[in-house]
Formats: C-alpha cells, structure tokens, sequence
C-alpha cells in the first residue's frame, strides 16, 4: 500500500533577473525587511544590489547585516537580532549561499518569538518571521528546506537546530554562481549529489521524493563532464541551480542520512568544507548498500557504472586535505553510533565494522 504525507510550501521562482521581474512579491511581507547576507561574494555578483534594487522598486525600508560566515555560529545568529531587534523587521531576504540561509532562519525565529538563541534551541516548533531566499551556491538547497545547521561551539558541533523554517520564496537566478571559484563549485555541487542520494537510499523516501531525487540525479549527471572538465557554461549553472533546490526538496522529505551525520566533525574539526566531507564518505557509504537494484539505479541516472567511477571522478573535482587519527574515526563512529536520526534514515542495519570502514576508505589526497 502506498502511503505518504508531501509538503512543499515553498514557492519556487527560477530565471535570469527574477528576483528583480517579481519584485512585487515581496510587498507581501511587509514594510520592513533585513537582508541577511555572508560578507563579500554577494557583492560581487550581483545579488546583494539586486535585492537592494528590487526593496527599493517596492519601497519597502531595509537593514543589511553582512557578516554571515561559513558554518555560521549561533553567536552570529543572535548578534545580528540584538543589532536589529528594535527595527520592526517585518520579513528576512537572505542572500548568498547556505551560510546565509541557514542562519537567516535562525534569525527569524529569534525574531518573530522574542527569545535568546539558547531558549530557541531548548523550544520545540517555533514560528518564525517570513525567510525570503536567493541561494548564490547550487549545493545545500537550504532555500527549499526547513532547516538551519548551525555550529555550536557550546556542543563543539554542528547540527540542526530542530526548528523548521521553510522559505516563503527561493528565487533561483543562476547568474549569481556564474564566477563562483572551482573548489565551491565542486564542493557544493557534490553536497547536491549527496542529498539526492540519502534522500534516495532513505528509510523514508517515498514516491514523490523519489520522482524528485531521480530528476535531480539525472540533472547532476549531465554536469558531471562539464565540471570534470571545469567548463561551468550558465546552462550547466542552472542545472546545477536547479538539482540542488530539487535536492533540498527531496531531503526536507526524507532527511539526509549517514554521511551527512559523518561529515560534520570533518567540518567542525578538520574544516573540511561540508559538500566534499560528505561526498569523500561516499566510496565506503554506497559499498555497505545492500539494496543493490536502487543503487546500481542510482548510478545509472548520474552515467556512471560504478562506485569506483565515481569516486575517481570526485578525487579529480574534489579539492581537500584531511587526515584521520584511529582515535579521531573512533571517536567520530561513536557519534554517529548515538545519532539516532541519522541511523533511522538508513534504511539498512548498520555496524560498527561498517561505519569504521566509511571513514578508512574515505577519499584521500
Ligand atoms: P557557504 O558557507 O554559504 O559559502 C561558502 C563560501 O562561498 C563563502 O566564502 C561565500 O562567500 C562563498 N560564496 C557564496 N556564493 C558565492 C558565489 N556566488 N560566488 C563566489 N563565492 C561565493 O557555502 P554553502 O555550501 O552554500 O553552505 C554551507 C552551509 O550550509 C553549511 O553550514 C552546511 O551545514 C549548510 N547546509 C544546510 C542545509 C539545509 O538544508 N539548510 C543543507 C546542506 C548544508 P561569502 O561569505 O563572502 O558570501
Ligand atoms: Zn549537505
């Protein structure tokens, strides 16, 4: 019998300039807006003046808060509401990459309900005030999921918060990661891949995650040669652009599942950029898949014959350096040996042989 529950309610608006052609889209949430952004690259590509162009056609007032970093902190979260927190924000547009997102919604939480980020992170369903989100990376697809991932140095550690903010809108306009550097372009488009494939190799995906995730693998396959080859034209761009929103569909479904839960230390702790600790678990996590037809499918929709394939191809476009200690795996298997939510998404019994082997066959230079 099938059964399944689907929501989606983000409005997904995707073409060169749409931000600016629907700007009256935002009219809709009110007077006062807070563009949550990271520090530079918005600048340079266009999407930081465009959003500002688009508020001002509206005359809708706006605060910049610019100081979004990577993985960012939950003290960044909280310092931009302390600094804006008497200005009536009506509605957050947050631009640039999932940084940005991510902490845009914490940051609609903090402000819609009033509270410190650590009562935010004891409460369970918050509301939050509108999150509007131009991604400028093609990789997390945070404008099309209703989660922040936040790092927090209290738990050394990155993770969910646990509240569920969706975007009211993702507008999708490719131009913005047109001059994104090799290495993010890689790193986040393989973090595209891998929420596709967890959300496809899930405990929990369904017919429609799966009628999502194989489109999305299908359009990332067709960008594996133009990416081998470092020739990103705007049409791979966009469907660059377009498997990730698809991707974050999928996985705000399903959820993301065992390398997702592996990779943070490798973030937290080595700085390993989050697409590419992911992807670099992937030759040990598709091994220990015993689902063998939705695998062997999986592959076939990205082109690819094998897991050795793959992984050849991810050595090549992957640009890191890590290195792992028997104690730091160790450690890091007992982490993901007591996440529960990780585990339960894999669809698989999993041992702790197995876990250990993800991180020594991990892709290495
Ligand atoms: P990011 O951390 O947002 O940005 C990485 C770097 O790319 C930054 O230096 C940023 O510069 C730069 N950048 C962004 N857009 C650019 C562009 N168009 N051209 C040139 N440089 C650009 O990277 P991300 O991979 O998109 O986001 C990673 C974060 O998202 C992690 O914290 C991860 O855990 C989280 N995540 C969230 C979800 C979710 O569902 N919510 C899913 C997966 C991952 P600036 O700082 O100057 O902008
Ligand atoms: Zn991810």
């Amino acid at each position: 019998m099938l059964e399944f529950n689907y929501s989606m309610p983000t409005k997904v608006i995707m073409g060169p300039n749409c931000l600016k052609e629907h700007s009256q889209e935002l009219r809709n949430y009110g007077k006062n807006c807070l563009i949550v952004t990271g520090f530079r690259s918005s600048k340079l590509n266009g999407s930081l003046e465009d959003a500002m162009e688009a508020l001002e056609s509206e005359n809708i007032k706006y605060y910049i808060f610019d100081k979004v970093e990577e993985n960012p902190t939950l003290e960044t979260v909280e310092t931009a509401y302390l600094e804006n927190k008497e200005k009536e924000i009506d509605f957050i547009l947050a631009v640039g990459g999932g940084s940005a997102i991510d902490a845009a919604k914490a940051m609609a939480v903090l402000f819609y309900n009033e509270i410190t980020a650590k009562e935010m992170l004891s409460l369970k369903n918050l509301k939050a005030i509108p999150v509007l989100a131009v991604p400028t990376t093609a990789g997390t697809g945070s404008e099309t999921t209703p989660y922040s991932i936040l790092t927090l140095h209290n738990e050394k550690q990155k993770r969910n918060i646990g509240q569920r903010v969706f975007p009211e809108i993702a507008f999708l306009d490719a131009r913005y990661t047109l001059n994104m550097p090799y290495a993010i372009t890689t790193s986040t488009a393989v973090d595209a891949f891998t929420h596709l494939a967890e959300g496809y190799l899930n405990s929990k995906a369904n017919l429609l995650s799966d009628t999502l995730a194989e489109k999305g693998l299908q359009l990332f396959g067709e960008c594996l040669d133009p990416l081998i080859d470092k020739l990103c034209s705007i049409e791979v761009r966009e469907k660059l652009l377009l498997a990730s929103s698809i991707a974050g569909m999928v996985i705000s479904q399903t959820g993301t599942s065992l390398p997702h839960g592996m990779g943070y230390p490798l973030t937290y702790e080595k700085g390993v950029p989050h697409g590419t600790a992911n992807g670099i678990l992937y030759p040990g996590y598709l091994s220990i898949f015993k689902n063998r037809d939705k695998l062997n499918r999986l592959l076939s929709l990205i082109g690819v014959t094998s897991i050795d394939q793959l992984s050849t191809i991810f050595h090549q476009i992957l640009e890191f350096k890590v290195i792992l200690t028997d104690e730091e795996i160790k450690r890091y298997v007992d982490g993901i040996l007591s996440n529960e939510e990780k585990l339960k998404n894999h669809p698989e019994k999993v041992t702790r042989e197995e876990l250990t082997m993800i991180y020594k066959t991990m892709i290495v230079k």
